[in-house]
C-alpha cells in the first residue's frame, strides 16, 4: 500500500507508541487523585506541558490539552468572541477556505448576531496582512486564519498577520494543525495569541490535541467539567495519549529541516509528473506551501472515481477534505481559490511524508495519468470536449 494521506491522518511513530506504554501499563492513575500513584500521572502531565509549550516558544502555563484540533478550534473561537462580545465587539474575520471546525464555528456565531467577514483568499490561496489591516474594525472581536492549508498547503504570513492584530489589540488564532510538526512555529515571534494543534496530523495518536492561549486570554468552557486543565476543560486527561502526542511532536520539531528536504524532493518529481497531464492545473501557491500537499484538478472526471481507482492500485489519496468527501458538493476550499464547479470536482491531494519512497513516486505518476485517462475515456462529456461541442475549461 501507498500511503499518500498524511493530511488526513498519520501513521503513529514508534517512538509515540512507546511513549504512551507506561501510561497504560504501569503509571494509570488519575491525574487529580491526591496519593502517589495518582501524582505521578500528574507529574508527567506538568512534564508534557513543559515540553509542548518548548516545541511552540511558549510557556506552560499557555498549553491546554483538547481532545483535538475541532475541540481547540472551537475553544479559541468560542473564547474570544465571549470575551469579545461584553466589550460590544462582534465582529470576526476568517477566510473562507478555513477548516470545517472553524468555518462550522463561525456559523454558529452567525446565528447569534456576529458578523463574519471572510477574506479573499485569492487564487494562490494567500491572504495578505494588508487584507487584514484594512478589514479590522474597531469592533472586531478576533482574526482566525490558518498557518497552512489542509487541502492546498497554501501557507500564510502568520507573523505579518499576527503583528497587524497585535498593533490594532486584535485577538487572533491560527489553526496550525497542518502546520504543527512540520513548519516551524514561534508563537512570540509570530505574535500568535492563540494557536490548534492535533496529535494526529504529525505521527502521535487520535483524539487528543492542544490549545495554546497566550497568558491573560480569557478561555470559555467547551466541556463543562472537573477542574482539570485549570478549570478550562473538564474531564480526566487522556495521559497516554497527552504522552504520545507530546513524543511525536518533540520528534517532528526536531526533525522539520531534514524531513521537508526529503519531502521536497519527492514533491518536484510529482509536481514535474502531473502537470504533464492535458488539461490540469496545480492548486496553491508556489512559494509559500506545505513541501508535503500536493493538489491538483484535472478536467473531465470526478475526483471520488480517480480515488476508487487509485485505491484499486493500492494508492490512498484524497480528493481534498476528509470531512466532505460522501457528500456531493465540491471542496469548499477549491471554490474560495475560484475553480469552477466542473474544475473542483476533478480534484485530487497527494499529501506525502517522510515515510515515502521514490518507489511510491513511482507508482503515483504510473497511476493517476492512467485512471485519468481511462475516466476521461469513458467520459461522454470528454467526447464532446475533444468533438468541439463543448468548450475546455482547462489549458492543454
Ligand atoms: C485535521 C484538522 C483539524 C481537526 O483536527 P482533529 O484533531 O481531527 O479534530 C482541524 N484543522 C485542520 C487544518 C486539520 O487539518
Amino acid at each position: 500500500m501507498i500511503y499518500a494521506d498524511n493530511a488526513a491522518t498519520t501513521q503513529m511513530s514508534r517512538k509515540a507508541i512507546e511513549a504512551m506504554l507506561p501510561y497504560m501499563e504501569e503509571v494509570w492513575g488519575n491525574p487529580s487523585s491526591l496519593y502517589v500513584f495518582g501524582q505521578k500521572a500528574k507529574e508527567a502531565l506538568d512534564e508534557a506541558r513543559e515540553r509542548v509549550a518548548a516545541c511552540l516558544g511558549a510557556s506552560a502555563g499557555g498549553i491546554y490539552f483538547t481532545s483535538g484540533g475541532s475541540e481547540a478550534d472551537n475553544q479559541a473561537i468560542l473564547s474570544a468572541a465571549k470575551a469579545g462580545e461584553k466589550k460590544g465587539k462582534k465582529h470576526i474575520i476568517s477566510t473562507a477556505f478555513e477548516h470545517h471546525a472553524v468555518l462550522h464555528t463561525l456559523e454558529k456565531l452567525k446565528k447569534d448576531g456576529f458578523e463574519i467577514e471572510l477574506l479573499d483568499v485569492h487564487e494562490n490561496g494567500i491572504v495578505s496582512p494588508e487584507q487584514v489591516a484594512k478589514a479590522i474594525r474597531d469592533d472586531t472581536a478576533l482574526v482566525t486564519i490558518m498557518y497552512a492549508n489542509n487541502e492546498i498547503g497554501s501557507v500564510q504570513p502568520i507573523a505579518e498577520i499576527g503583528a497587524v492584530c497585535r498593533e490594532r489589540r486584535v485577538l487572533f488564532h491560527t489553526d496550525a494543525v497542518q502546520a504543527a510538526g512540520h513548519l516551524p512555529i514561534d508563537v512570540q515571534k509570530q505574535n500568535i495569541d492563540m494557536l490548534s494543534l492535533s496529535g494526529h496530523k504529525f505521527h502521535g495518536p487520535k483524539g487528543v490535541g492542544v490549545l495554546y492561549a497566550r497568558k491573560g486570554i480569557p478561555l470559555t468552557n467547551v466541556i463543562e467539567g472537573g477542574a482539570q486543565e485549570r478549570g478550562k476543560r473538564g474531564g480526566t486527561e487522556n495521559v497516554p495519549a497527552i504522552m504520545g502526542m507530546t513524543a511525536a511532536l518533540e520528534d517532528a520539531c526536531a526533525h522539520i529541516e531534514e524531513n521537508n528536504e526529503k519531502i521536497l524532493k519527492l514533491r518536484e518529481r510529482l509536481v514535474e509528473g502531473l502537470t504533464k497531464i492535458p488539461h490540469s492545473v496545480q492548486n496553491g501557491d508556489r512559494e509559500h506551501f506545505l513541501p508535503g500537499t500536493i493538489s491538483f484538478c484535472f478536467e473531465g472526471i470526478e475526483g471520488e472515481s480517480l480515488l476508487l481507482l487509485l485505491d484499486d492500485k493500492g494508492i490512498c489519496a484524497s480528493s481534498g477534505s476528509a470531512c466532505t468527501s460522501g457528500s456531493l458538493d465540491p471542496s469548499h476550499v477549491l471554490l474560495a481559490i475560484g475553480r469552477p464547479h466542473e474544475v473542483a470536482h476533478g480534484s485530487l491531494r497527494l499529501s506525502i511524508g517522510e515515510n515515502n519512497t521514490e518507489e511510491d513516486v513511482d507508482q503515483i505518476l504510473k497511476a493517476v495519468p492512467e485512471v485519468v485517462g481511462y475516466l476521461r475515456g469513458i467520459s461522454p462529456l470528454w467526447k464532446d470536449k475533444l468533438a468541439g461541442k463543448r468548450e475546455f475549461l482547462l489549458p492543454e
